[in-house]
């Protein structure tokens, strides 16, 4: 048979079944990838689940898994009071880690799996990432936090062991996407594209004002609490501006971000001869999650087909850094380097849990991460100790910072 045009062999990249340990399992990213590998369980099983605290749904998902055919083989709460009670669950008591970090490290270093999912939300994903990319795994990224905080830890941890990482954020997916097969060296820029979130037509005096319920009413994207937060702010953005800086090795000046409502252009990449290459589809999370775990393949599956003559058009916008500083705050602090993006992150995950709480109000968010940023000096990081601790200073002062509003 006539070899077609563009028929790259990926044979070797198409194992018979790949093994997961995820991360966050009872989460928005967590549902959605269990609900992919029972819709492929051809393709893919799960070796570990982990989550926080919430034990029966941890244990309905063992349950759902066994059911399959597909039994896990451990599970981690992480929570004390929480592991104690999974310690009496009939589905999770004979198969549960360790509480706490001790338990996350041996999920994230767990034998059999090929590929651990990082779908924790915060700071606290850190440590499981760079466990798994010192132990060789592929990672399939959706805990932005880890590259924001440890991005030189990580990367380091990723060449000197020959890990591998696939990211779930949709951008940069669809970045990856764009990137398949091409060297940097051929890359002008890289162009992310904001839904704008639920505040994207709100004057600087309308924002002054906002309830706690339009901050969670995201237009298109139907997520976590903390990155729904990050979404209205723009911060979240500005966490994958750093995040994109981390994973294709581009300067700052390199990363632009373009306002685009409709969330159907996931991202894009300028080429040094002008050309542009995008990837587009329906906003759903689904894509990048089975693009990733399946090692950078485009299975069957994934979202509804978007139908473009529907669509008619799309728009694109400049942000409004004036009205959205979260995400001049996170560009100032990628370029600042070292400790900076640790102190942005650690103030605003403050932030938010404080706006969340009823603490704050969402005009406080900027003020706050600024005043954290303002009160620290920048310095160079250098182990997972270091940006732990920094981690735990800066959300000291923040808390205190919240105190004193
Ligand atoms: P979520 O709040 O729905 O779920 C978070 C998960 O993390 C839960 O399972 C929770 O139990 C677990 N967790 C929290 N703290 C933990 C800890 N200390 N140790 C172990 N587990 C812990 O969050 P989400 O929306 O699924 O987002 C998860 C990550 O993916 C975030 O970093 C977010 O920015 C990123 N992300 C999410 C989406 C989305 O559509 N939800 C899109 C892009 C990126
Ligand atoms: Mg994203």
């Amino acid at each position: 048979m006539k070899k077609p045009l563009y028929a790259i062999d990926t044979s070797n990249r198409i194992p018979e079944q790949t093994s997961i340990s995820l991360l966050g399992a009872t989460g928005s990213i967590g549902e959605q990838t269990i609900d992919i590998v029972l819709e492929n369980s051809e393709l893919f099983s799960v070796d570990v689940i982990s989550a926080y605290s919430k034990v029966s749904e941890l244990s309905a998902i063992a349950d759902k898994l066994s059911a399959a055919g597909k039994p896990i083989s451990a599970c981690h709460i992480y929570d004390a009071d929480a592991h104690a009670l999974a310690a009496k669950d009939p589905v999770l008591a004979g198969k549960l880690l360790p509480a706490g970090d001790e338990g996350l490290q041996i999920a994230a270093s767990w034998e059999s799996t090929d590929t651990v999912v990082n779908a924790v939300v915060g700071a606290a994903g850190l440590p499981p990432t760079i466990t798994a990319a010192e132990n060789g795994k592929r990672i399939a990224l959706a805990n932005k936090e880890s590259l924001v905080i440890g991005g030189d830890l990580v990367m380091n941890a990723v060449n000197g062991s020959g890990a591998e990482i696939v990211p779930i954020d949709s951008e940069h997916s669809a970045l990856a996407q764009c990137l398949y097969g091409r060297s940097m060296s051929e890359v002008d820029s890289l162009i992310l594209t904001a839904s704008g979130g639920p505040f994207l037509n709100h004057t600087a005096e309308d924002l002054q004002n906002v309830a706690l319920k339009e901050v969670l009413n995201h237009p298109t994207w139907n997520m976590g609490q903390k990155i729904t937060v990050d979404s209205a702010t723009l911060m979240n953005k500005g966490l994958e501006v750093i995040e994109a800086h981390v994973l294709y090795g581009i300067g700052y000046d390199k990363i632009e971000v373009l306002v685009h409502p409709g969330s159907i252009v996931h991202s894009l990449v300028r080429f040094n001869d002008g050309s542009l290459l995008a990837q587009l589809g329906e906003p759903d999370m689904r894509v990048p999650i089975l693009y990733a775990i399946s090692g950078e393949i485009h299975h069957h599956g994934g979202s509804d087909r978007l139908d473009l003559v529907k669509l008619g058009q799309l728009n694109f916008e400049k942000p409004d850094e004036a009205r959205f500083p979260c995400l001049r705050l996170a560009k100032e602090a990628g370029i600042a380097g070292g400790s900076a993006t640790i102190v942005l992150n650690g103030a605003n995950e403050i932030a938010v849990a404080s706006l969340l709480a009823g603490s704050i109000e969402y005009k406080d968010i900027a003020l706050i991460i600024e005043k954290a940023l303002e009160q620290t000096e920048v310095v160079s990081v250098d182990s997972l100790e270091q940006a732990i601790s920094i981690d735990r200073k800066s959300r000291i002062l923040a808390t205190e910072i919240v105190a004193g509003l």
